[in-house]
């Protein structure tokens, strides 16, 4: 039996998983991938790698570590955790049970698709997620926001405080009572596209243009430096969901010290409620589950 089991080896469980290597703990890792979203990035024409730092390359080292620590990685999905008298079980695709004494859920989100042509043939060049992680690269651009709900306006918002222009296509008639709405409405930079839709990306090397049908089947096409797809986040708790306290929007609920309604199993990242969706916050939070998994874990340490 382990110690302790991370599930998901982006930035929040592959930085559980060194910490709690640090700690001697017998700690096994067990993922899909390594690097997790990091994997994905963004390219825009004009835009060098030296100008912006890479989630990428702060996640790349304790990547590299793992991947060289063979022993304390199991790549395969977990497709459930149950709990047994005074262990977990984490039940992979395979078929496979790996009992420990303590769990780590760091399985992070998924992003909802639009579903229309050129998504697939555009996705990290000139379209991609995240519009607070690209934001500064905006300066004096033109964005075009696609998404109905809180994550839309928030980067809209924020895209508005540095692009030239930004199109917040696809929301609906109420989405925008709020003072962010109206602040949406009233910016002069800003075009709200309700109740449009979007129907295809278009572009050459990179997406160039959004094209959108409005509620009275009229089309239209938007130009654009970057395209963000800002549809809710879908969390990958389905695994603990009949374990632990979830939110309303199915977020693992965790604590300051990273624990659960249920002693013995940690959340970390973008899976949890914790606040914002950034590589360096997740890896923060990995570090705190790994190190309150220690102590929880410590009554049964010993030579
Ligand atoms: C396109 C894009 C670009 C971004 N750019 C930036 C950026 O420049 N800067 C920044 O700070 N943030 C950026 N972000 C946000 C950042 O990537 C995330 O906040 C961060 O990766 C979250 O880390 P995490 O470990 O919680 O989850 P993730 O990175 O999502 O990792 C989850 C891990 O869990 C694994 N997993 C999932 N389900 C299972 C399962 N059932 N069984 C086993 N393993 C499973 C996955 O394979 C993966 O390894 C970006 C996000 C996106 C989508």
């Amino acid at each position: 039996m382990y110690d302790l089991i991370v599930v998901g080896g982006g930035p929040a469980g592959l930085t559980a998983t060194i910490y709690a290597i640090r700690k001697r703990l017998n700690v096994l890792l067990v993922s899909k991938d390594l690097g997790g979203k990091t994997n994905f990035r963004l390219e825009l024409p004009g835009v060098e790698d030296y100008q912006i730092i890479r989630g990428l390359e702060i996640v790349g080292k304790f990547r590299s570590e793992l991947e060289y620590l063979d022993f304390a990685r199991h790549m395969e999905p977990v497709e459930r955790v149950t709990q047994h008298q005074d262990a977990f079980a984490a039940h992979t695709q395979g078929g496979g049970e790996l009992l420990a004494k303590a769990v780590v859920i760091a399985t992070g989100t998924q992003q909802q698709r639009l579903n229309v042509p050129g998504e697939k043939e555009y996705l990290m060049r000139g379209l991609c997620y995240s519009a607070i992680s690209y934001a500064p690269l905006f300066i004096d651009k033109t964005a075009v926001v696609i998404g109905d709900g809180d994550l839309a306006l928030r980067s809209a918002a924020e895209l508005s405080t540095v692009t030239e222009h930004v199109y917040l296509v696809g929301l609906s008639s109420g989405a925008l009572d709020s003072s962010l709405g109206s602040k949406l409405e009233s910016a002069e930079n800003v075009t709200v596209l309700a109740e449009y839709r979007v129907t295809e990306i278009l572009g050459g090397d990179y997406a160039e243009r959004v094209v959108v049908e409005g509620p009275q089947d009229q089309e239209a096409e938007i130009g654009a430096d970057g395209i963000f797809i800002e549809m809710a986040l879908i969390p990958n708790s389905e695994m603990v969901a009949e374990l632990v306290d979830l939110d309303s929007q199915g977020r693992v609920k965790i604590d300051a010290r990273n624990r659960t309604s249920v002693p013995g199993i940690f959340g970390a990242g973008d899976v949890t409620d914790t606040y914002s969706e950034q590589v360096l916050v997740a890896a923060g939070e990995g570090a705190k589950a790994a190190l309150s998994a220690y102590e929880y874990l410590l009554p049964t340490l010993g030579r």
